[in-house]
């Protein structure tokens, strides 16, 4: 495998970055994770536009163009053969010193891996999925904005140790104010008496390249769409409950604790949902 920093291509085991990298000293960046299909870049300006975004939240100067790394993204698919695949973008604030201060950071560090994904066992897109509300909050917005998709994800990674001591692979994480934000790693939608609910993004979310695309295609299929702020009752009392993210694509949950969804079965309106973005990924109609 070869690994894209800074303009080189490296082989995997030389590919490493300084420990004075603020990156790892105190999670100082941004990342994208960006699906690859049929060789293409899935939804390439999207995830650029949310990159520069995040970016320019922490005042962190990218030192190249989004075209720049545009091209370094296909040379590193190119160089790993990947036609179906995934890529980590991650833009550090660079090599500093031991102190907090981004301004002794001479460069920030661009770091791309292509690589192949699977985040959830097969089986489960077929039968569903089981999450539990996790007891860790999603970072308030008046601490860290949830939008910026930062180094940061130490809540995030608190919650998915609360799902795996449950036994489950996900977590839902609320609010400060009780109400369902996001996913320990993906977006999640409700769906009650044909409608398809997800939190807003004042809600404290990533606003993720996946659920746009799902609000999209509910539209498009005739479904109404209502991005409202849902608590735990919302959850019990909905038929369907959904994941969307870019490595899981679109997964059905069919429990949450000890409560079972709907039917307990992936829903109809989520399986329409999961065939419509699958038609979308195989047409190759996408930017
Ligand atoms: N929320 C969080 C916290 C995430 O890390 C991600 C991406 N893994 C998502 C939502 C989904 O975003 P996207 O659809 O852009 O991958």
């Amino acid at each position: 495998m070869k690994v894209w920093i800074d303009g080189q291509m490296l082989d995997k085991a030389h590919a490493k970055v300084s420990v004075f990298d603020h990156g790892l000293l105190y999670g100082d960046g941004v990342f994208e994770g960006i699906r690859v299909y049929g060789g293409k870049i899935f939804r390439c300006r999207a995830h650029m536009d949310r990159l520069f975004a995040s970016a320019k939240s922490i005042r962190l100067a990218i030192p190249i163009s989004s075209q720049e790394i545009e091209e370094a993204m296909r040379q590193c698919i190119g160089a790993n053969g990947i036609v179906d695949g995934y890529i980590r973008l991650v833009v550090s604030r660079g090599v500093g010193n031991l102190g907090l201060d981004p301004n002794k950071c001479a460069r920030p560090t661009v770091i791309i891996i292509a690589d192949q994904i699977a985040l959830y066992p097969s089986k489960m897109y077929e039968e569903g999925m089981a999450v539990i509300i996790a007891k860790t909050r999603r970072t308030s917005a008046i601490m860290l904005p949830p939008a910026v998709k930062s180094l940061n994800y130490l809540n995030n990674i608190l919650a998915k140790m609360e799902a795996t001591d449950a036994g489950v692979c996900e977590a839902l994480m609320l609010n400060d104010k009780e109400e369902l934000a996001e996913a320990s790693g993906d977006n999640v939608f409700l769906v009650k008496d044909g409608k398809v609910l997800t939190p807003p993004t004042d809600a404290g979310i990533l606003i993720g390249v996946t659920r746009q695309i799902v609000i999209d295609l509910s539209a498009k299929l005739g479904l109404a769409v209502s991005e409202r702020p849902l608590r735990v009752d919302d959850i019990r009392s909905a038929d369907e409950c959904f994941l969307t993210g870019s490595a899981a694509e679109i997964i059905a949950v069919t429990r949450v604790d000890d409560f079972a969804i709907g039917t307990g079965s992936p829903g109809t309106i989520t399986q329409r949902l999961q065939k419509a973005f699958q038609e979308m990924i195989a047409s190759g109609q996408f930017e």
